[in-house]
């Protein structure tokens, strides 16, 4: 059983988060934004059942991820906006939606 890198989660779900949220990377294309969306670690015990790419992060933290890349990318607020309301798998609303909302990308 494969345990997210960053958060020690259990991962249950045998797809890694670049097949869950394929639609980022094509929100990005039409976004032209030029971002690397692939796990940024590997290492783990079982790969993906569709792409054999390994999955080491949950969704929530891959999510997370990109949203972290997407600052550092320097993309506008409302791509940001966009972002977080398009892939809102921060389903608390507790990590980086709260963030967002703090910094006032999320009005
Ligand atoms: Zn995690
Ligand atoms: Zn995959």
């Amino acid at each position: 059983m494969n345990r997210c890198v960053s958060c020690e989660e259990t991962i249950t779900n045998p797809l890694c988060p670049g097949c869950l949220t394929k639609g980022i990377g094509q929100w990005l294309k039409e976004k032209n934004i030029l971002l690397d969306v692939t796990n940024p670690s590997s290492g783990s015990m079982d790969p993906c059942i569709k792409c054999g790419d390994f999955i080491d992060l949950c969704t929530y933290c891959f999510t997370k991820h990109v949203y972290e890349e997407l600052k550092i990318a320097k993309v506008s607020r409302k791509v940001l906006e966009e972002y977080t309301l398009f892939f809102h798998f921060d389903l608390e609303r507790l990590g980086y939606y709260k963030k967002a909302k703090e910094e006032g990308v999320i009005v």
